[in-house]
């Protein structure tokens, strides 16, 4: 029993470079959720916060994402409507251009979940369970099928007219609210979804990432163009196995010198079980430049730095929405509808009374009585 505490502590590998900027990340995540969670809640009693709202919550609009890139590239400009989603967005893809998945196996707070969860599967099973490679290739293209349909229905099916009516639209405006509320009032067909993912992830490894997530797809297609690669000298491999052993894309790495796949997400674990110390390495470009743990991390915290820091300079990072707009879209909805079903009629009434009194409210501040 003590053994098996030991492992399961030792398996949380928490002081390696990667892992420490994956829970700073999480972390980030964890904290702008629980700080749009705050400015909403009082919201639903009528309530205006004193907080403003945390921009970066938009990083869970991966759609709108797509939306308003195709509105910037057609207008030159970044809609103030959820900019912040864009700048993710493109920062993203900016990592993939130089250190392949690096956002995947660095950065998203999935990547470090399924992480996790392959290491349960590790402590379950003896022998790691894989699929045939038949069905795995049939599975590998489901996150391209769907990455594929998000981007043909945006970029071939909407035209710009559609697209600035979307980035208008209430439902687009308040996607947020209507996220924060997926996790606060889960319904049950969400929680079954969830559950059956997340056992599906523990028994097979990296099920959500490796087959179904969108988001990596296009970072993986983009990776194609990466500037840094894994690059494996055959004169100083002794094709020991073991960088394949534990390579969480599956690559038969000892049949390549230089790994293309879109399934790398530079995380870097082949070069630290290599056992030799030349045989194996993640360069940038041509093979001379050298990238360790830290200097890929690095780069990856400059880009989010680099790209947060000009997005707030140039204006492209809070959104336009007042929190007025807010109060009265919270409301709205709440009268009508929670996660479970109608609301009591009771609850209701008072969501209205309390309409009405902020709409007294604003008409006395507008008209104020001589
Ligand atoms: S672990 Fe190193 S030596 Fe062994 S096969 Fe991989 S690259 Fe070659
Ligand atoms: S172990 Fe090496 S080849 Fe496999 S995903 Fe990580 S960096 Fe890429």
């Amino acid at each position: 029993m003590q053994s098996f505490f030991h492992q399961c502590i030792k398996s949380l590998s928490l002081w390696s470079p990667r892992r420490v900027v994956q829970i700073l990340f999480c972390l980030i995540v964890v904290y702008i959720g629980l700080e749009f969670y705050l400015f909403i809640s009082p919201m639903e009693m009528g309530i205006m916060p004193d907080i403003s709202r945390p921009p970066g919550v938009e990083a869970f609009l991966p759609i709108g994402a797509l939306v308003s890139l195709k509105h910037f590239i057609f207008t030159g400009t970044i809609n103030r409507v959820h900019p912040s989603g864009l700048i993710i967005f493109l920062i993203a893809c900016m990592t993939a251009m130089i250190v392949k998945k690096g956002f995947c196996s660095w950065i998203c707070p999935f990547g470090l979940l399924s992480e996790y969860l392959a290491k349960l599967h590790g402590l379950m099973f003896k022998n790691n369970l894989h699929l045939p490679s038949w069905l795995d290739y049939i599975l590998r293209s489901i996150k391209y099928l769907l990455a594929g349909f998000f981007i043909w229905s945006i970029f071939f099916k909407m035209p710009i007219g559609s697209i600035e009516q979307f980035i208008q639209s209430p439902y687009n405006r308040f996607a947020d609210v209507k996220m924060l509320h997926f996790f606060t009032q889960v319904s049950q067909t969400a929680l079954i979804v969830i559950f059956a993912l997340l056992a599906l992830s523990i028994f097979i490894k990296y099920f959500w990432c490796r087959y179904l997530c969108p988001y990596g797809a296009v970072l993986g297609i983009i990776s194609f163009m990466s500037l840094g690669k894994i690059r494996r000298d055959p004169e100083h491999c002794t094709e020991c196995g073991k960088c394949e052993q534990h390579c969480p894309g599956l690559i038969n790495i000892r049949q390549k010198k230089k790994i293309q796949s879109s399934e790398c997400t530079a995380c870097l674990t082949c070069v630290q079980k290599c056992p030799e110390k030349k045989a194996i390495g993640f360069f940038l470009g041509s093979g001379k430049m050298k990238m360790g743990h830290v200097s890929v991390a690095v780069v990856l915290i400059l880009l989010f730095l680099v790209g947060i820091f000009m997005a707030k300079l140039s204006g492209n990072w809070q959104n336009n929405t007042s929190k007025a707009a807010y109060l009265r879209y919270v409301l709205q909805s709440n009268m009508f509808w929670n996660g479970q079903g109608p609301i009591d009629p009771d609850k209701r009434e008072k969501m209205i009374q309390i309409m009405k009194n902020i709409q007294a409210q604003k008409a006395k501040s507008m008209f104020p009585p001589d």
